[in-house]
């Protein structure tokens, strides 16, 4: 049987894609200042690999953590550009974004290339955030349990736990859109996405969180963040700001 969402501490992540620059520190200050009250959620900020470095230094001792974006399978090597989990953990950082859509998109990660970040993610002793989620056209005919249950069969690491994977459910078509899906549909999406990971992982896969993310904001979070097997947020624009960000995971509560 799976076990309710409330065994589950939840996590409300922002993504901050390719936004942020130095001076962006003082939107992170007012999210460090804000979050002491929110004690019953873990925060995780994944600015650009740029800032996690000097980002480290003004979260220390807070309760906001630090994520990547993306990862590099190996740890080093001859990959111009590219930014290993190793060095992501050396800045600082205790997350990485794996398998976003805008990268399996832009870049043309493969279910498998995820599976490799993921895995290098735990190498280096950060918690993956592994992200799937359908299309439009693909809601539309109807596709997306087949499509998400696919991603997760080809994306997931074999021998996960709870400490060290997260799933986010991220529907393409809601991401920066201003759409969410209908609850019902959230709930139907996170109880088959529970259900593949109680499957694949026995007890730890009840442990495991699930993320919903396209276009939380304050506004919907609670309603989002009260369907069953919602386990926190994954964040993108709302996370710019630390008020929605912070009224966003005041909403998990
Ligand atoms: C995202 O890109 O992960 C995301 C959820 O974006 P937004 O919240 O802006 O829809």
């Amino acid at each position: 049987m799976v076990m309710a969402g409330a065994i589950r501490r939840p996590l409300v992540a922002g993504n901050w894609k390719m936004n942020g620059l130095k001076a962006s520190a003082a939107e992170l200050a007012a999210m460090v200042q804000g979050s002491g009250d929110l004690t019953a959620v873990d925060l995780l900020v994944c600015p650009p690999a740029t800032l996690v470095a000097g980002f480290a230094e003004l979260v220390a001792g807070s309760a906001i953590l630090l994520g990547g974006q993306d990862c590099h399978p190996d740890a080093s090597g001859a990959h111009t550009g590219d930014i290993s989990a190793e060095m992501l953990a050396d800045a600082g950082a205790r997350a990485v974004i794996v398998g976003h859509s805008e990268r399996r998109t832009n870049h043309r990660e493969t279910d498998g290339l995820v599976r490799a970040k993921a895995l290098a993610a735990r190498r280096a002793g950060l918690i993956a955030i592994v992200c799937v989620g359908e299309t439009r056209q693909q809601r539309e005919s109807g596709a997306t349990l087949n499509v998400v249950g696919g991603q997760l069969d080809g994306s997931l690491p074999d021998g996960a736990s709870a400490a060290d994977l997260v799933v986010a459910y991220e529907p393409v078509w809601a991401i920066g859109s201003g759409l969410t899906p209908t609850v019902a549909d959230v709930a139907e999406v996170h109880r088959a996405i529970r259900a593949k990971l109680v499957d694949r992982y026995d007890a730890a896969g009840q442990g495991m969180r699930i993320l919903y993310g396209g276009s939380v904001k304050p506004g919907n979070a609670k309603e989002l963040m009260a369907v069953p097997d919602v386990d926190g947020a994954l964040v993108g624009g709302a996370s710019l700001k630390a008020a929605d960000f912070l009224g966003i995971a005041a909403a998990c509560r």
